[in-house]
């Protein structure tokens, strides 16, 4: 079995496990950094420009996952996953499973030669099921490591990519692998999840084409979308109006999820002054309970996208039917207008969907969870990084929703923390050693 020691294992490989990564390895750490997808990057890869300050997302992004990949100090583990933990003599020992890619990854130059041999399209789970993949790809064209990666589930093995490869390292053979990592500190940054579109029927996205969720209206702006353009998902039409429906996932009690996802207001705004930009025709409206515009610079933001003319109508909305022409029509409660129900009909809605755990780290990292399913940090006001297990920190959407400054800010404190645990470590061995615990 490989086994790699280093000082630190980060688990995840979004904004905030990479910049976790980067604070540690940069203090002169060494650094694993396990990621269970084929790339790092995280859900900000996928996103067009960020708010509030309308930065290209690609262009913050790649320069972080690019230095992740070359830092000497950072052993990058994509496409594997933490199957169980030990602690002994103070130190935790990760076994990870190594998932097939089906090729050779040292051989592997990127060149989708593969890709472009294969014959089976299936969709692709980075446009969200809209746009469209093989069952052998380079994961995204800014995926870091740029290596291809084989859906055997869906490959037929008729061998195309293996006669299209100039460098001969497909391998249908290869089979998992696990490899130990000893590290002193863990954190964890396993991220988030958007709710589903579908759950609330009221809101008919699974049978209406044109209800569409705000994390696919990112990928409809972003330079690397599916389609290049904002069009309707439903009939190829450029929407002329197009409506928000806020807190589409959150604050809902029917749907579990009680509590605000915080980002929502924001990216809702954002999309709409992008649409201004990309759609200057078309009428765009957000219907919110409250807008919650907290960070540094966010209510000048909500005030400059009401100066660009998008409306904001403070409604609930309570179900969204479609008429003969597919266009989505919302039947609103006016909450300042005397609560009265009105219908209003629009090309598109876009439902602000909130934020859920990604992953749940209680039986392998015996960490505690909150209510809200994130991980608990029970000393949250004075250590926010620091969950109810020792050496194992959090930073960013695995401890709650938040968004990416904060994200950044919290893995800064999470190296921080990691950094000053390992040098307590180091100075107590004997003392450390006793308090040993073990478990699979
Ligand atoms: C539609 C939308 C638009 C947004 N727009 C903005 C914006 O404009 N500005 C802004 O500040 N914020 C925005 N946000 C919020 C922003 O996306 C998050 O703040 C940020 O991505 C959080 O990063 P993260 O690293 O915590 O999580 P993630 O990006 O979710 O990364 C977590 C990583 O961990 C990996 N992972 C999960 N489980 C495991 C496991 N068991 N083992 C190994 N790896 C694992 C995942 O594959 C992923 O790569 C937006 C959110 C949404 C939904
Ligand atoms: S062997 Fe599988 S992955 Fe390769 S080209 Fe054929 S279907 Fe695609
Ligand atoms: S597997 Fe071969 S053909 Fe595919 S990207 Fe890698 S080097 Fe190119």
């Amino acid at each position: 079995m490989r086994k790699i020691k280093v000082d630190a294992l980060i688990v995840g490989g979004g904004i905030a496990g990479m910049q976790t990564c980067l604070d540690l390895a940069d203090q002169g750490y060494q650094v694993a950094l396990v990621e269970k997808e084929a790339s790092i990057g995280g859900k900000m890869i996928a996103l067009s420009k960020v708010f509030p300050t309308l930065d290209c997302c690609s262009c913050i992004t790649t320069p972080k996952m690019s230095a992740v990949a070359h830092h000497p100090n950072i052993q990058l583990l994509t496409y594997h996953e933490v199957q169980s933990l030990t602690k002994i003599d103070g130190h935790y020992q990760a076994k990870v499973l190594k998932k097939p890619r089906y090729l050779n990854e040292d051989d592997c130059t990127g060149c989708r030669q593969c890709e472009y041999a294969c014959p089976i399209t299936l969709p692709s789970a980075f446009d969200l099921d809209y746009g469209a993949t093989k069952a052998v790809r380079v994961p995204f064209s800014t995926a870091v490591p740029q290596i291809a990666v084989l859906d055997i589930e869906n490959c037929i093995l008729c061998g195309k990519c293996e006669k299209a490869c100039p460098v001969d390292c497909i391998d249908f053979t290869q089979q998992p692998e696990i490899i130990q990592i000893q590290a002193e500190a863990i954190v964890l940054a396993t991220g988030f999840e958007i709710t589903s579109p579908f759950t609330k029927k009221e809101y008919g996205a699974a049978e209406n084409h044109n209800v569409i969720s705000a994390m696919f209206m990112e990928r409809l702006l972003a330079p690397t979308g599916p389609y290049g353009r904002v069009i309707r998902p439903g009939d190829g039409k450029e929407p002329d109006s197009i409506a928000y429906i806020q807190c589409a996932g959150s604050r809902d009690a029917t749907l579990g999820v009680e509590y605000c996802s915080r980002v929502c207001c924001m990216y809702a705004i954002k999309q709409a002054m992008l649409l201004a930009g990309s759609l200057p025709l078309a009428d765009i409206t957000i219907y919110y309970m409250d807008i919650r515009t907290f960070g540094k610079g966010y209510e000048q933001f909500y005030q400059n996208a009401q100066a660009m003319g998008i409306e904001f109508v403070k409604g609930k909305v309570a179900s969204i039917i479609e008429d003969e022409n597919h266009n989505p029509v919302l039947r609103v409660e006016l909450i300042d207008e005397g609560s009265q129900v009105v219908k209003r009909t629009h090309d598109l809605a876009v439902l602000s969907v909130g934020l859920l755990p990604h992953y749940d780290p209680e039986a392998i990292f015996q960490v505690s969870l909150g209510n809200d399913g994130f991980v608990d940090t029970p000393q949250f006001n004075a250590y926010p990084c620091i969950t109810g297990r020792e050496g194992i920190f959090v930073a960013g959407t695995s401890a709650g929703p938040m968004d990416i400054v904060d994200s950044i800010v919290m893995s800064g404190s999470a190296a921080a923390e990691a950094a000053a645990y390992i040098e307590e470590l180091r100075k107590a061995p004997l003392q450390q050693a006793k308090s040993e615990d073990v478990y699979a």
